[in-house]
């Protein structure tokens, strides 16, 4: 009989281990319980924290070669249908912010600046509160990395919204009306227009609205000629809402079972010692039983992890207990611990000195990002295996969640 595995979580760790679970003919579902930070997150898919790959360029005078992607991930990528992660290093996003960032990849509908030389890129106006396509332009046009390539960026007028609400609507609203191929063709006009306005250009920059259940920039751009594309916002982009599309559709490909809702306790061997996992779902009385269980449950941004400082209810004296102010949000039988394995530095008995090591500084990450769940690769108990985010110590970035995911899904 096929070997049951029960996938928790359904970011992209998750979904990268029901998928390599199921191609090794595991029956697989995935419980969920919401959103998580790969829902939240803004569409660059990186492999490393894309600071450390800017400190290390900065020191090394070049780019680094990008590592290729393990044929796995390379296929699961194909198979998701959202991402274009090149052989060669050298994609740039435009943030909002006005900084130019290397990823070493990306959701198809963010601009990719990387291959544009000497020449300028449009950004039109728009009448929202997080889009200011003036003092845009003016931050881009001073990274170091648009100076260096060329690059000149100009605000013009283009009528890009359609109707007055779209001046309030969130971007996931305004994108998901560019999923309707009518209105997507009307943007075409006017960004067509906006071209000829100008006299032409290299690309077109806009903000995070070019479509909800798939990314619809490059039907824009093989229709205009030029690239098109959205920049990078912090969080809460519509490429969360994609990449929730395209895993949905993913799961249902594969033939993974999927249920919502939130686990409280993973642990007891339903069939006896050795003998598999079972899992606790709030609001159920019978556990669903698993001959194992994947934790894909994502960090402290995600709800996995949560802070829980010993001192939290103490009363008008000292906390009851010390101890370190990190726990899982479900019970397992599992240990928490960061980079270092174990906690940092702990100076009282509220645990860490939350205020010196939560934050990254130099090498050293910060407790609040590397704090989870300590395994042996990606084994934390008997029966139970963890990916992504919940591992301690691993970089949070969505390549490393896949890489994570497709080795619990395989050794599960
Ligand atoms: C704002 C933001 C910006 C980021 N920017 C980048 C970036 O630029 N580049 C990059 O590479 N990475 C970035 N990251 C990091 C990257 O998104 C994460 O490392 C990665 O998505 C983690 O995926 P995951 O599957 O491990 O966890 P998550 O995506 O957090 O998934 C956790 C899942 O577990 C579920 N869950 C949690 N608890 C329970 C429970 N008790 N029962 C059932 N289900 C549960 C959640 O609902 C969710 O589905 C960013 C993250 C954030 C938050």
């Amino acid at each position: 009989m096929a070997r049951s595995i029960l996938v928790i979580g359904a970011g992209v760790a998750g979904l990268a281990a029901a998928w390599s679970a199921r191609r090794r003919g595991a029956q697989v579902t995935v419980i969920s319980a919401g959103v998580g930070e790969t829902a939240l997150a803004g569409g660059a898919v990186d492999d490393v924290p894309w600071e450390q790959v800017e400190r290390a360029a900065r020191l090394l005078g070049s780019d680094l070669p990008a590592g290729d992607l393990a044929p796995a991930a390379r296929q699961l990528a194909a198979e998701l249908g959202l991402w274009d992660v090149p052989q060669a290093s050298g994609v740039r996003l435009a943030t909002v912010a006005g900084r130019i960032r290397p990823a070493r990849g990306r959701d198809r509908a963010l601009l990719d600046l990387g291959s544009l030389r000497r020449t300028r890129v449009l950004i039109p106006r728009a009448a929202r509160a997080a889009w200011d396509a003036d003092a845009l332009a003016e931050a881009l046009a001073d990274d170091p990395f648009a100076r260096a390539r060329g690059l000149r960026f100009l605000p013009v007028d283009a009528p890009v919204l359609r109707f007055d609400d779209e001046r309030q609507i969130a971007d996931g609203d305004l994108a998901a009306r560019h999923d309707d191929p009518a209105r997507l063709s009307w943007l075409l006009d006017r960004l067509r227009q906006a071209l000829e306005g100008a006299g032409g250009a290299g690309a077109i920059l806009l903000g995070p609205w070019l479509g909800a259940r798939a990314p619809r920039a490059e039907a824009l751009a093989a229709r205009l000629g030029v690239p098109v594309g959205e920049a990078l916002i912090g969080a809460g982009s519509p490429a969360g809402l994609r990449f929730e599309a395209g895993r949905d559709a993913l799961l249902a490909a594969i033939g993974a079972a999927r249920r919502h809702g939130r686990v409280r306790a993973v642990g007891g061997e339903p069939g006896g010692p050795g003998e598999g996992v079972s899992v606790h779902v709030e609001g159920e009385d019978v556990p669903l039983a698993a001959d194992a269980v994947i934790l894909a449950i994502g960090g402290l941004a995600g709800g996995g992890i949560v802070y829980a400082p010993p001192e939290r209810g103490a009363g008008p004296d000292l906390a009851a207990r010390g101890g370190a102010p990190f726990a899982l949000s479900i019970e397992a039988p599992v240990t928490l611990g960061d980079a270092r394995g174990a906690f940092g530095v702990v100076s009282s008995m509220q645990g860490p000195e939350l205020d010196v090591v939560a934050w990254p500084r130099g090498e050293r990450p910060g407790a609040l990002e590397s704090v989870g769940v300590r395994c042996e690769g990606v084994r934390a108990a008997p029966g139970i295996l963890a990916a992504g985010a919940t591992i301690a110590g691993r970089a949070r970035t969505v390549l490393d969640a896949v890489t994570t995911g497709l080795r619990a899904g395989a050794e599960a």
